[in-house]
């Protein structure tokens, strides 16, 4: 039986959860000050969909989206992308148009999905729910809440995006 890989970029200004993100859905684990393990490029997950096992591989980067400093290999191959802004953090909501369009970039049109993080801290918001919307509308991508903190459709995330590149 074939087995399906793919490899997903998470994407997004430092400090929205991308990390955290991977740790929860690959580990099970949330931790307030997770620092990246040197030498590890992905986590794995391996999850059925539609029938099919799909391993899911989840790419984080060491910091480098702060400096706009992503390398190539970063998205090399990428097939799936998870786009993050954080609710509590405008800059990152702003920054999520230029994000689409470097990855575009680098890997083409691929199965994007919008996630908000954060939205454990809903009173805190700097995004309202409209603009999230019409956001996520502009780009062509369907919009995601979560709370990696609470386990809130994290797993949701991936479900939708192993979904769609098996569709494709
Ligand atoms: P990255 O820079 O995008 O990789 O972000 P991190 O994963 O390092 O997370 C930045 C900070 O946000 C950390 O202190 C996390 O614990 C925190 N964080 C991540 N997700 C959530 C969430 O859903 N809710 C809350 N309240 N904090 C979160
Ligand atoms: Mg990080």
């Amino acid at each position: 039986e074939l087995e399906v890989a793919l490899k997903v970029v998470i994407v997004g200004n430092g400090g929205v959860g991308k990390s955290s993100m991977i740790q929860r859905y690959c580990k099970g684990v949330f931790t307030k000050d997770y620092k990246k393990t040197i030498g590890v490029d992905f986590l794995e997950r391996q999850i059925e969909v539609d029938g099919e096992e799909v391993r899911l591989m989840l790419w984080d980067t060491a910091g480098q989206e702060e400096f706009d400093a992503i390398t190539k290999a970063y998205y090399r191959g990428a097939q799936a992308c998870v786009l993050a802004f954080s609710t509590t953090d405008r800059d990152s909501f702003e920054a999520a148009h230029s994000w689409k369009l470097k990855v575009e970039n680098e890997c083409g049109e691929i199965p994007t999905v919008i996630v908000q993080n954060k939205i454990d801290l809903m009173d805190q918001t700097v995004v309202n729910p409209e603009e999230a919307e019409l956001l996520a509308r502009a780009l062509g991508c369907k919009l995601i809440r979560t709370s990696v903190k609470e386990d809130l459709n994290v797993a949701a995330v991936f479900r939708h995006l192993a979904s769609r590149c098996l569709a494709e």
